[in-house]
């Protein structure tokens, strides 16, 4: 029996878990990416339940659960730590039938690499070229090598260089005007509420606290700054007590507790929505199709979400491999565009774009009720492919 071969550039969340799923349904799979050893760009990443329910369909879901944080209550204060809202999130958890599962990228990425099976990855190796004919498609890498198959998946990230290729058009990353530091504490150094997600807002700026598994927290910070603000590792840890001054005791806590060299710092970027996300037998998938800031904790997720969508109609479409790419833009372009969309907007208010419409909201948060809460996060993750 011949077996259909998809080459996919980058083994990030979107290109290993792409792999996942086309190896369970019998492809042959190849993937590739530049980096000499995996390091992931960020501490830790909250799957929601629309993310989760997709590494379940890939018989992921009791390792994920073993490696995921206990996030029953999300929290939002204010940088004085007065309390502007408490949501029990069970009722979310009903509501979508699945638990969201913050965790940390290293155990995710080891956990979706041992799936995939090593043998599959090759790294440093850099796609320079993507080429197709009626009959497949071939890559190009900087050493010389090439590949062919019969489907390319581009799931090499914001900064993709097959996207052109596919589009026809140049489309960079637009900056988004802050900067996000995070990185990983020992829970026990912060004496707060292990089952928590807290965020504390003020001054356009956030901080927050995440349970993930191994009773750690994910944290991060955000705070609006002009581009091109490099920082030391070793003198994060002082520009962070700077622009945090004065904020309440946990957060001040959370500052003294982390580790500068091992707390990451970056300029955050999304992409205008593309007009395509495929090209014949090439599609773009996650941050390469549709990068968004990372304020609806969505992008990991919906990366996720193009996985499962393309496989489906990579398996189930009998007529090509160019038909069931397009009914994957289909089925991917508006539902990914809202969301960028809608991340960029929350940014804008989040980080005091106009400090005015940022206040607003802060009046605006004592008010929510927990159900009006429960209902938008339930809204975005249930226009999932898994509903
Ligand atoms: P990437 O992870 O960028 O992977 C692309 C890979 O392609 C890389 O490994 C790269 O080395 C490789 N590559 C690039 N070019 C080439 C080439 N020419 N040849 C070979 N390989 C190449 N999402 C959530 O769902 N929840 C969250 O809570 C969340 N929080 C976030 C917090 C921050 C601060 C940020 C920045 C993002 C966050 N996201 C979150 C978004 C999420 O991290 C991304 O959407 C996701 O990692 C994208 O995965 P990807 O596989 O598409 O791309």
């Amino acid at each position: 029996m011949y077996h259909l071969k998809a080459i996919i550039i980058g083994a990030g969340i979107g290109g290993l878990t792409t792999g996942i799923a086309l190896k369970q349904a019998g492809y042959e799979i190849e993937i590739y990416d530049k980096v000499r050893e995996f390091c992931p760009a960020g501490a830790g990443i909250s799957l929601w339940s629309n993310g989760i329910k997709v590494l379940n369909q890939l018989g992921l879901g009791e390792e994920i659960a073993k490696i995921g944080g206990q996030m029953n209550r999300m929290e939002y204060r204010t940088h004085e730590d007065n309390l502007l809202n408490a949501i029990d999130l069970h009722s979310l958890i009903a509501q979508v039938g699945q638990r969201p599962y913050p965790v940390s990228r290293t155990d995710l990425q080891a956990l979706l690499l041992q799936r995939v099976g090593e043998k599959n990855v090759t790294l440093n190796c850099k796609c320079v070229n993507v080429s197709q004919d009626k009959d497949g498609v071939t890559a190009r890498f900087e050493d010389g090598r090439t590949t062919c198959g019969d489907v390319l998946i581009a799931a090499d990230g914001i900064h993709s260089m097959i996207r052109p290729m596919v589009t026809g058009e140049s489309s960079e990353p637009r900056y988004a005007g802050y900067v996000n530091w995070n990185g990983l504490v020992e829970a026990k150094a912060q004496a707060i509420d292990r089952e928590c997600w807290v965020i504390y807002v003020g001054e356009g700026k956030r901080a927050s606290l995440m349970p993930i598994g191994g009773d750690r927290f994910y944290f991060f910070f955000g705070c609006p700054l002009d581009k091109g603000t490099a920082v030391a590792r070793e003198d994060r840890q002082q520009e962070l007590a700077n622009i945090f001054r004065g904020w309440a005791s946990p957060v001040q806590r959370l500052i003294k507790t982390l580790n500068p060299l091992a707390t990451n710092r970056l300029e955050i970027h999304d992409l205008n929505p593309l007009n395509t996300l495929v090209k014949g037998r090439i599609a773009l998938l996650g941050d390469a199709g549709h990068a968004t800031t990372p304020t609806l904790g969505q992008g990991g997720c919906q990366a996720m979400e193009d996985a499962a969508v393309l496989c489906r109609y990579l398996v189930t479409t009998n007529v090509s491999v160019e038909d069931a790419l397009n009914r994957y833009e289909l089925a991917r372009k508006t539902r990914t565009s809202e969301l960028v969309l809608k991340a960029r907007k929350r940014t804008d208010t989040i980080y005091g774009k106009d400090m005015a419409v940022t206040q607003e909201w802060y009046d605006s948060l004592s008010q929510e009720s927990e159900h009006d809460v429960i209902h938008a996060l339930a809204k975005v993750i249930l226009a999932g492919p898994f509903n």
